[in-house]
């Protein structure tokens, strides 16, 4: 089978030796399997640079959507309300999410290029005083733009808000430090910048926080607080767990360390991203999203010209071994180029070659 290198962010491409780890079958309530998933919660609070004493972790079944449902679900009580700002699909995903439940949400829409604009959140949040969380997308994989997290928190802090953040595309590649930004509920899943394959998410959650959501679910799979209370036990989830990835997930974040940790990683996305939208520029692609709004994750493309067809580049590219990601946008026709997973410099130089070919053979201008 060909080995395509996925330019898309999760699922992505994985080492050899995180997939190694799926060719074991396990029981779920033998105690070496409940010690994998205690290992992986307690590496999971080193990672978000957070202690045992002030946050826990719990794991989710499903995929990364699911786990924010189940927040959604647990987090808000029937008094509380919730400030959802979107700027891309995500952010709207939570706002749907929310308002199905039929719980008190007020949405913040912004266009897909732009940050959110923290004045324009204040003075929501100075007109009605009922506001008591607020939640948000920290890299909007629809675009690949990166939210201001620390001016977000800073003013969540101030109004008293709990926060929850979407961190699916960002946690493990972005350093994110949990409780310096006072951070509630972080939400991320298996198959994103740790590099492990799709099949469950997780939430690292402040204790005191998680504590008073006794109820608040009116689902019971998604009832976030009932898995806590259950897998704090002794590491059993309440459901069948996904066994196979739950142990390639544990060796993904051994490999994390091994690359020397979350700012290491960073460092080679953050560049090899730089490397690609560089390359591309000289080429006629220009990025949507400005440079300084920029995450290390993904990269949306406008279309070059009028006559590109990106079914045709697609395949083309696939041919030649790399998977790009279709746009999202609904105004400009673009696609995207996702650089987490187990890809490398050497894999960008070649990329970027057969994107040059490309433009040969079809006598675009190089
Ligand atoms: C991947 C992702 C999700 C979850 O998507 P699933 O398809 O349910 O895994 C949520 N938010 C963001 C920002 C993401 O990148």
């Amino acid at each position: 089978m060909a080995q395509y290198k996925l330019l898309t962010p999760g699922p992505l491409t994985t080492t050899d030796t995180v997939k190694n780890k799926m060719l074991e079958d396990r029981c779920t309530w033998d105690d070496e399997y409940k010690n994998l998933t205690q290992a992986i919660r307690e590496k999971l609070l080193t990672i978000g640079m957070a202690s045992a004493r002030e946050y826990t972790v719990v794991l989710q079944q499903g995929s990364g959507s699911f786990v924010v449902e189940s927040v959604l679900q647990t987090a808000l009580s029937d008094e509380d309300h919730v400030l959802i700002i979107s700027n891309g699909a995500y952010g709207e995903r939570m706002i749907k999410m929310a308002q199905v439940m039929k719980k008190n949400v007020t949405p913040v829409c912004f266009p897909y290029n732009e940050t959110p604009d923290v004045n324009v959140l204040k003075k929501i949040l100075e007109r009605d005083d009922s506001f008591t969380h607020i939640a948000f997308v920290h890299c909007e994989t629809t675009t690949g733009i990166l939210n201001p997290i620390e001016e977000i928190c800073e003013m969540a802090i101030q109004k008293n808000l709990k926060v929850i953040l979407d961190a699916m595309s960002s946690f493990g590649g972005v350093p994110i430090n949990i409780p310096a930004l006072d951070i509630d509920y972080l939400i991320s899943s298996a198959n994103k910048c740790i590099q492990g394959v799709p099949g469950f998410g997780f939430v690292i959650a402040k204790q005191t926080s998680l504590e008073l959501c006794e109820g608040n679910a009116t689902s019971v799979s998604l009832d976030l607080y009932d898995q806590w209370k259950s897998m704090n036990i002794d590491g059993k989830w309440r459901f069948t767990s996904p066994t196979h990835v739950v142990a390639a997930f544990r060796q993904a974040i051994r490999e994390l360390e091994e690359e020397g940790g979350v700012e290491r990683r960073y460092q080679r996305y953050r560049s090899n991203n730089t490397y690609i939208i560089n390359e591309m520029k000289k080429i006629g692609f220009e990025p949507y999203v400005e440079s300084a709004f920029q995450s290390p994750i993904i990269t949306t493309f406008l279309y070059p010209n009028k006559t590109f067809e990106f079914q045709d580049f697609y395949k083309y590219m696939k041919e030649r071994g790399f998977v790009l990601y279709p746009g999202k946008l609904m105004d400009k026709p673009s696609f995207r180029i996702g650089n987490i997973g187990d890809l490398h410099r050497t894999d960008f130089e070649i990329l970027i070659k057969i994107i040059k070919e490309y433009q040969m053979m079809k006598g675009e201008e190089v």
